[in-house]
């Protein structure tokens, strides 16, 4: 089966040095599993005609604990994108006001003409891949797009078979790679290697309002935002994902509250900040991050001050796309 993706990669440097060899395993490990081996036997998968009305559409996913979902087009009788939480900060930060004004838009725009305003400034096509396509090009996918939601497709029968992420690839590889010899790069420190963004941090104060922090995610597209008190300290992270709260909770229509309300107000399962420090090796900061099931850590001094974000996306990066010659598709 040919992968869906219309990926080409550069090739592989002709000399290998014994050194570029050993960092080369999570690569290797990735090229030789399939997107097939790392779909779960049983989950969820929700799809949406988009004929639906969004409003709709995001208490569906609310209401199946999910995060994302393809949108069928049975005019066109295939699939023509994703739903995600972004879509859903992206239609609040568009049409909110005040708490006083309802948002008309959210109630009467379905998931097809809310598209035709958004695409005309985004991609405008599906990005999946087949179940046979390694895990090595689903990263590349990932990584090179700039999306956190891959779907992957039969292309026998077009049916959607699961939905994969940075989080499953990279507890996959935990998993199923945990005999492998660890390359001496992991015994590193993280600031070290360079693994992560240190400058330009999006952050946002406790005191800023919720209005501000979605402006922030549609100016920066950041997946995810320190919330910082006056000295710069973290007191609490913000994802994206944090904003589905507010269709649970069906508290959209008031995004004047600070940063502190809606930290204090949202159901989230994760206690407090996952953090790491600039001295830590890589192979501790993974441990962590695969064990806590974020998408990120929050890099700080001793005083709490945000130096940095490590994401699973800069990880991948620097462990299997970096070792086979493509360098920073995340810049
Ligand atoms: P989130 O982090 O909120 O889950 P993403 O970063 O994956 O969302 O999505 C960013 C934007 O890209 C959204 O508008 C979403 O609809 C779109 N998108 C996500 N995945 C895909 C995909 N596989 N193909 C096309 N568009 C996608
Ligand atoms: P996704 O699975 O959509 O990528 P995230 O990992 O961004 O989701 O977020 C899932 C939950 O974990 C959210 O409630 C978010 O606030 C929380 N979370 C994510 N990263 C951290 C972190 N470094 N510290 C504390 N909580 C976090
Ligand atoms: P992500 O969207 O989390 O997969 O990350 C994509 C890139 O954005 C990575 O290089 C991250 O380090 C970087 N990044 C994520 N969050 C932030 C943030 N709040 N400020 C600056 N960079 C970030």
């Amino acid at each position: 089966m040919e992968p869906r993706s219309q990926v080409s990669f550069p090739e592989k440097k002709q000399e290998i040095q014994s050194q570029e060899a050993d960092a080369t395993v999570y690569m290797k490990f990735m090229k030789s599993h399939r997107c097939y081996d790392a779909i779960p036997t049983s989950c969820k998968l929700v799809i949406f005609d988009t004929t639906l009305q969004v409003k709709k559409a995001f208490y569906a996913l609310v209401a199946n604990g999910l995060r994302a979902a393809p949108l069928w087009d049975s005019k066109l009788q295939r699939f023509v994108g994703m739903l995600t939480i972004t879509d859903f900060i992206n239609i609040l930060h568009c049409y909110y006001k005040s708490p006083m004004v309802q948002m008309y838009e959210l109630e009467s725009h379905k998931i097809e003409t809310w598209r035709d305003v958004y695409l005309q400034y985004s991609n405008n096509f599906l990005i999946s891949i087949s179940p046979e396509a390694s895990l090595f090009e689903a990263i590349y996918s990932l990584l090179r797009y700039k999306i956190h939601r891959l779907p992957v497709i039969d292309p026998e029968s077009g049916n959607v078979l699961h939905i994969l992420t940075h989080k499953r690839i990279l507890k996959f590889l935990h998993i199923f790679g945990k005999k492998l010899p660890k390359p001496a790069f992991t015994k590193r420190p993280i600031q070290e290697l360079g693994i992560g963004t240190f400058r330009n941090i999006a952050t946002v104060q406790q005191t800023a309002s919720l209005y501000d922090a979605l402006s922030i995610f549609v100016e920066r597209r950041v997946s995810a935002l320190p919330v910082v008190d006056e000295q710069g300290k973290v007191v609490a992270l913000y994802s994206r994902f944090d904003v589905i709260n507010l269709a649970a909770q069906k508290t959209y229509n008031n995004l004047d509250m600070t940063m502190q309300e809606a930290v204090e107000k949202r159901i989230c399962c994760v206690e407090g900040v996952i953090k790491c420090y600039p001295y830590e090796t890589l192979e501790i900061i993974l441990d962590r991050i695969v064990k806590a099931e974020v998408h990120r850590l929050v890099l700080v001094d001793r005083a709490d001050v945000v130096k940095g974000i490590i994401s699973l996306s800069d990880l991948l990066q620097a462990m299997v796309l970096t070792p086979a010659g493509i360098d920073a598709l995340l810049s």
